[in-house]
């Protein structure tokens, strides 16, 4: 099974459906993502902050010798974390990233988050994390989002990436980065699930070119792993009674209901799971339409709720930014 490609402002074309790799344990990732590959996908959405870009890279050389695929028909993104926003670390981080992943360009690189953070050096802790001193202290780095994507664009000039982005920027950074980017952002990769449905910033990225990958499709499920408060407390997307419903009603599962609601407005998905069976439903998000009714539904379950901040997982005296 393979997915449909959409094509990036950048010429490049950008597999629908792909694979996350966020909370992937180094001891099965490069099984997963070799499984990942045999079962279809081939964009992989890894990053430094994943911790696990070596086992990545293992898996990927594996299949690749294998024959299951060629690199040039993979379409591997990581992005650029925080502690290394500062011009002169985007360079050398990108290339151990790159080395990590044993090839040697990205096809998207995306900075992660719109704030920088004080440089970490790789040696002291990799990946970095939030706090600099890896316990509770927030350092924030004076370097901007303009000066970053300066750095940014000169991976493209290098063939270091072929397409640039963002992630978890809202409509005022991505208004911002437009006045000065010389190459335009490919991707904008934010949350997006029914309970926190990104309508006009969705509707803004369209407008301006940008294709949205949404990430947790499955809101909640993916953040009751992290043991976090809201997520536990949150209704199952995958057990909405009127997800159950749309399930049955399209002989799918609920899980291909949210994927095919967030595919069917044009957005990317990169859901993840360690079990080659799901891979395979997952990827199969295409072969159906929700209709009408289904699309009313869904917009009513709206609830503007979050769970992929920061001042989820830890507190803060310094960090209000993400609310
Ligand atoms: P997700 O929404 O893909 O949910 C994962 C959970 O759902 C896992 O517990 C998995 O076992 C379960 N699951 C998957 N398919 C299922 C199915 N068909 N039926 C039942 N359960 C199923 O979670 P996520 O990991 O939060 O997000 C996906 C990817 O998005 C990440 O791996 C990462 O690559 C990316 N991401 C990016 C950011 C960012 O800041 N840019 C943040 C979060 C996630």
């Amino acid at each position: 099974m393979a997915s449909p490609t959409v094509k990036l402002n950048s010429g490049h074309d950008m597999p629908l459906c792909g694979f996350g790799l966020w909370k992937v344990s180094n001891d099965t990732c490069a099984d997963t993502v070799y499984n990942a590959i045999k079962a279809g996908y081939r964009l992989l959405d890894g990053a430094c902050d994943y911790g696990n870009e070596k086992e990545c890279g293992d898996g990927v050389a594996r299949a690749i010798k294998d024959g299951l695929v060629k690199r040039e028909e993979l379409f591997i993104v990581s992005k650029l974390w925080q502690t290394f926003h500062d011009v002169d670390r985007v360079e050398p981080i990108t290339r151990r990233q790159l080395a990590d992943w044993q090839v040697d360009y990205f096809d998207l690189f995306l900075i992660h988050f719109p704030v920088a953070l004080e440089y970490v050096d790789p040696s002291v802790r990799y990946p970095p994390g939030w706090h600099y001193d890896g316990d509770k202290e927030i350092r924030w780095s004076k370097t901007t989002n303009q000066e970053t994507w300066g750095a940014m664009e000169g991976l493209v000039e290098k063939g270091l990436a072929r397409s640039i982005g963002v992630s978890n920027y809202q409509a005022q950074t991505l208004y911002d980065t437009l006045k000065y980017a010389k190459i335009r952002p490919a991707t904008l990769q934010i949350e997006l699930h029914p309970y926190l449905q990104q309508a006009e910033l969705v509707k803004l990225a369209k407008h301006e070119g940008i294709v949205v990958t949404a990430y947790s499709s499955f809101g909640p499920t993916g953040f009751i792993e992290l043991d976090m408060d809201n997520a536990k407390t949150a209704a199952p997307l995958m057990e909405h009674d009127a997800i159950k419903a749309m399930a049955t009603k399209h002989n799918k599962t609920p899980a291909q209901i949210l994927l095919r609601w967030a595919t069917q407005q044009g957005l990317a998905v990169i859901p993840k799971t360690g079990r080659p069976a799901v891979m395979l439903q997952n990827l199969d998000c295409f072969s159906f339409d929700l209709d009408e009714e289904d699309i009313k539904r869904i917009a009513k379950m709206e609830l503007n709720l979050k769970f992929n901040k920061p001042t989820n997982y830890f507190p803060a005296d310094n960090l209000w930014i993400f609310g």
